[in-house]
């Protein structure tokens, strides 16, 4: 390529930025982009996408048009770059007709070097007109995984893009970005852009400034009160996965006197934007949303984010986690892991209309996610492999990588897991696995004739719960895989035989940190009944003998076996 494109990249990088040094990925990028091949850019959330369009836009002729997801972000997005003095602007369905037309006007008059629109405008007559009297020489499609019905965040009106793109009449070079790297994601790109393997620029996914924990089997909301005190002045994300629950978690924090705002999908769209304008102007110091919050938003000193539930999916979270520390500085990702919501995703995942194949793919998904819980590896390390780069390299800081219980060789009471798991032909979940290993006298068990088999009660000094876990746990480290369903069953994988045969040997971190214990279904269940027993025997309505909150406290204390 001529150099003198590249050396103008770089100075209007120092010029107009003020940055030194393209990231990992960016000078490859932009290399292609201006060289006028068609690119797709897969960096993490925070790698800085942005500056492999604009950069090019500032030093490729005519016009680079940028579609973006997200009408209420383009004011902000325009803003910032007009504040650079990029001349750039934006057209959507908020702009006055009149205004709307003065802007075209000036589009033509070749007064802006970047344009953003939704993908909805790209087929308006009075788009394709505007169209035909300027020279487009860049069309970059940000969020690109919205064009992928396997991205976490599909959007029909994506799907116009590649149509569109195939009927324009001026030869345009096309730059793809996403922060989604699974290769499902990736290939659809491919498919509808036309895109070789070899235009595919993939930067690492690492982000170092990042400090990943995950807090099981603690006390929600006490966490993250205590939490939130001593990170009063720093600005931060909460994700909770309900409008429910972010109402109610917005209002205890509100009235606990936190500096807060909350976002989600059933405000109305000026509620929305004030609540995060406020945010992104350090108004509110947190804000507490639904995954519809964040995307696009470049905020650059969030220190924090807390996800209060689980997220369905891996990509999802590192999407959500990656919006803290855009600024290279370090920040903290917590998650609160509960059972409960491993059951509620799955529910949800149920419910859907999708078809078989994907539910079982969502199901698949939701494990991996799950298995990030469980997991004893550093949870970089974790993600990282999760999208293909594997590495042995350990971050050295997260609560894995800090944690300072022993490890125990657990390769007998694997063994014994696995045992199991193939005596019963691999067609029980993970609590009637643990059933019989804790030797539990449960009805089912006894009508199955479970009791006979030569595991039944091998483990019985763990309790019930611990089973589970550490089954969790092995899962997690994919020793066992749960099959796509909402009963999932218990299967052998691969990594299974060399553990069994004695080959290899597996330890496990023993938790010495005290842990509140979980609420338990099956006895708050019992002490239901046991309720609704005394109710009735005295004539008396079930909450005045214990409230629900009760049972629930009383259930995490009573062992079940
Ligand atoms: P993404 O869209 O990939 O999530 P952004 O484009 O919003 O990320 O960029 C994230 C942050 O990184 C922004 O604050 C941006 O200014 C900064 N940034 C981008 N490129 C560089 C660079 N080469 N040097 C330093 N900072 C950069
Ligand atoms: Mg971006
Ligand atoms: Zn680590």
């Amino acid at each position: 390529m001529e150099k003198n494109k590249l050396q103008l990249a770089q100075e209007k990088l120092k010029s107009i930025y003020g940055y030194d040094q393209f990231r990992d990925g960016q000078r490859g990028i932009i290399e292609k982009v201006l060289d006028g091949i068609d690119t797709i850019g897969i960096m993490p959330t925070g790698g800085g996408k942005s500056l492999c369009y604009q950069i090019p836009a500032l030093v490729l002729p005519g016009v680079t048009l940028v579609i973006s997801p997200l009408i209420s972000l383009m004011k902000d997005q325009v803003d910032a770059l007009n504040e650079l003095n990029i001349p750039a602007t934006y057209l959507n369905s908020t702009l006055s007709a009149n205004e709307e037309s003065t802007r075209q006007s000036r589009i033509i008059e070749g007064e802006y070097k970047l344009v953003y629109v939704a993908p909805e405008r790209l087929n308006h007559p009075s788009f394709q007109h505007l169209l035909n009297q300027i020279t487009l020489s860049l069309v970059a499609i940000d969020e690109a995984h919205c064009m992928s019905q396997w991205g976490h965040d599909f959007r029909p009106s994506y799907l116009s893009i590649s149509s569109w793109l195939e009927e324009i009449s001026q030869r345009v070079t096309v730059l793809a970005l996403t922060a989604t790297a699974t290769k499902q994601v990736c290939f659809d790109l491919q498919q509808f852009l036309h895109i070789d393997e070899q235009n595919v620029i993939t930067t690492g996914f690492e982000r170092t400034n990042l400090t990943f924990q995950v807090k099981k089997g603690v006390n929600k909301q006490k966490f993250m009160t205590t939490f939130l005190a001593s990170r009063k002045n720093e600005s931060g994300i909460i994700y909770a996965s309900t409008r429910k629950e972010v109402e109610q978690i917005y209002d205890e924090l509100k009235s606990s006197g936190f500096d807060v705002a909350c976002y989600h999908g059933g405000m109305s769209e000026s509620q929305r934007s004030a609540n995060q304008e406020a945010f992104i102007h350090d108004e509110a110091k947190i804000i507490v949303a639904t995954n519809a919050f964040g995307m696009g938003i470049d905020k650059s000193n969030v220190r924090y984010i807390l996800h209060y539930n689980l997220p369905r999916t891996v990509e999802a979270y590192y999407q959500e986690a990656g919006r803290a520390g855009r600024d290279g500085e370090a920040s903290d990702c917590v998650l609160l892991f509960s059972p409960q919501d491993v059951r509620t995703q799955s529910f949800l995942i149920e419910q859907s209309d999708r078809s078989d194949d994907r539910q079982e793919l969502e199901y698949k998904k939701l494990q991996q996610m799950t298995g990030f819980c469980h997991t004893e590896r550093c949870l970089q390390q974790y993600i990282l492999h999760y999208f293909g780069e594997d590495t042995n390299k350990t971050c050295g800081k997260c609560s894995n990588c800090v944690q300072t219980g022993e490890k125990v060789d657990r390769t007998k009471e694997a063994q014994m897991v696995f045992s199991t798991v193939k005596r019963v032909r691999e067609r029980f979940g993970k609590t009637m696995i643990a059933q019989i290993l804790v030797g539990s006298s449960n009805q089912k068990v006894k009508q199955l004739q479970l009791n006979n088999l030569s595991t039944y009660g091998l483990m019985k000094d763990w309790t019930q719960k611990d089973v589970a876990e550490f089954i969790d746990i092995l899962m997690a480290e994919e020793y066992l895989r749960a099959t796509g369903t909402s009963y999932p069953t218990i299967q052998l994988t691969e990594k299974t035989l060399a553990v069994l045969k004695g080959e290899e040997q597996l330890f496990v971190t023993e938790t010495l940190a005290p842990k509140e214990p979980e609420e338990q279904d099956d006895v708050f269940e019992a002490l239901r009944q046991l309720r609704k027993q005394l109710s009735t025997e005295n004539n008396i309505p079930p909450y005045m003998v214990f409230s629900d909150r009760t049972l629930k406290e009383m259930s995490r204390y009573i062992p079940t076996t």
